[in-house]
């Protein structure tokens, strides 16, 4: 496809951010959208290496707010998208073995059945009781939610880009953007690998890239990409169909599963800030050991395939939306690892603010960029 002279807005970004955003723009009536992506493809950046794990169970009210509103849109995706995204609610568990994490997770609990949600606490025994195949001798605590559960990154993504080109957006790979043009403090034009767009109106929602295309603005973002890997195991017959997402909490460990086999992550806490999507080969043997030590059964496991991607990480690992000082230069972007499952409300929310100037489906406005300098962070504990 031949890239237009002129948009009404240029979205920056193919992943699920910018794909809702295009989509529920497009439904909302806006003509001349431009939706664009540096890779061949869509959705290869941060969400299609994401472990798919959509979850209600957050520690604040905002993010579980989010979520009350994204995952219901995952439930109808197909009804209304066309798409099937296989959401299996299979729960996520979360097992603290110390007291400071037990304690958060009697307060994250509270206020998750307050706003509605009905995950339970459980104690240690009742994990070890859920989790035969698990060595948690040292659980005390955990939580657990049937109704988070694991969905399909790419299916949502290319639900999203089908449904916005059949309305007209005009969505196009392998033209990264390389400048955007500000002229009085008001954004002019974009420039690519393909050539120039004039718009008065960009939204960034490139990711883990997102503090670069900032830059091309002259926007400062405080956003870092972070390294994070995974690997998925053959087919353990053990594991049965309703395994939940298992989160050893304290070690940032985690386990799903994932088609017939598991998929096993941990975070690298020594990760550098960079963006590195290589496999650290030696951290992959950190992780396989600490699998080992809670499923003694991974260890007859052999490795299908591995891979890492990047962490979209702002300092209170909550993401930003609205506008910025450059008229007509918006965000969508810095959902800190747990991205994936807000992209639909995300893109939601966002083409009521381009088009109202406000958010009506959920109040986000305390999620703007502002809130860095004027020190009003908020702090997320359920981040792994
Ligand atoms: C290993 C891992 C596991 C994760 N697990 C989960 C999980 O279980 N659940 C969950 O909800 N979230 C998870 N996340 C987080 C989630 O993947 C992200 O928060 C989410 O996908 C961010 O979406 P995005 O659209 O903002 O970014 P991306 O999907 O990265 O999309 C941004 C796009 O912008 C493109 N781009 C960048 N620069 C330019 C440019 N200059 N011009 C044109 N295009 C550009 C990129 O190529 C990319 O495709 C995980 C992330 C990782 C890395």
């Amino acid at each position: 496809m031949n890239l237009p002279k002129t948009a009404d807005i240029v979205i920056i970004g193919g992943g699920v951010m910018g794909a809702s955003a295009a989509y529920h723009l497009a439904k909302r009536g806006m003509k001349n959208i431009v939706l664009l992506e540096k890779e061949e493809f869509f959705g290869t950046g941060a969400t299609g290496r994401c472990a798919g794990g959509v979850r209600y169970q957050f520690s604040t009210e905002i993010n579980v707010e989010l979520s009350q509103e994204s995952l219901p849109m995952l439930e109808r995706f197909k009804e209304e998208i066309g798409q099937d995204v296989n959401y299996i609610q299979c729960g996520y568990l979360l097992v603290a073995t110390n007291e400071k994490d037990a304690a958060a997770f009697k307060y994250n609990v509270e206020m998750q059945n307050r706003l509605g949600v009905p995950t339970q606490l459980l104690s240690g025994d009742e994990v070890r009781a859920r989790l035969p195949l698990m060595k948690f001798d040292d659980a005390i605590a955990g939580t657990f939610n049937p109704k988070d559960g694991i969905v399909d990154p790419n299916g949502v993504v290319m639900g999203y880009v089908s449904a916005a080109q059949k309305m007209g957006v005009q969505a196009i790979s392998k033209a990264g953007v390389t400048g955007i043009t500000v002229s009085g403090g008001e954004v002019r034009g974009v420039g690519t690998s393909l050539g120039e767009v004039q718009t008065r109106m960009v939204l960034n929602t490139a990711g883990p890239w997102a503090g670069l295309v900032g830059q091309m603005a002259g926007v400062e973002l405080p956003i870092v990409p972070l390294r994070r890997q995974m690997f998925t195991t053959n087919p353990l017959k053990e594991v049965p169909a309703d395994f939940p997402f298992v989160i050893d909490f304290a070690k940032s460990l985690y386990f799903h599963r994932e088609g017939e086999g598991l998929l096993i992550g941990m975070s690298n806490q020594n990760e550098k800030p960079g963006f590195d999507q290589n496999v650290d080969e030696d951290f992959e043997l950190v992780n396989l050991e600490a699998a080992i030590e809670r499923m003694p059964l991974v260890e007859k496991a052999s490795r299908a395939s591995h891979w890492a991607g990047l962490y979209e990480v702002t300092p209170d690992a909550h993401p930003i939306f609205g506008g910025t000082d450059v008229k007509g230069f918006t965000l969508c972007t810095g959902f800190s690892g747990h991205g994936f499952m807000h992209g639909p409300i995300s893109g939601k929310l966002m083409s009521e603010y381009i088009l109202d100037g406000k958010y009506s489906t959920l109040d986000v406005s305390m999620l703007d960029l502002k809130r860095f300098e004027e020190g009003r962070l908020i702090k997320e504990y359920n981040v792994v």
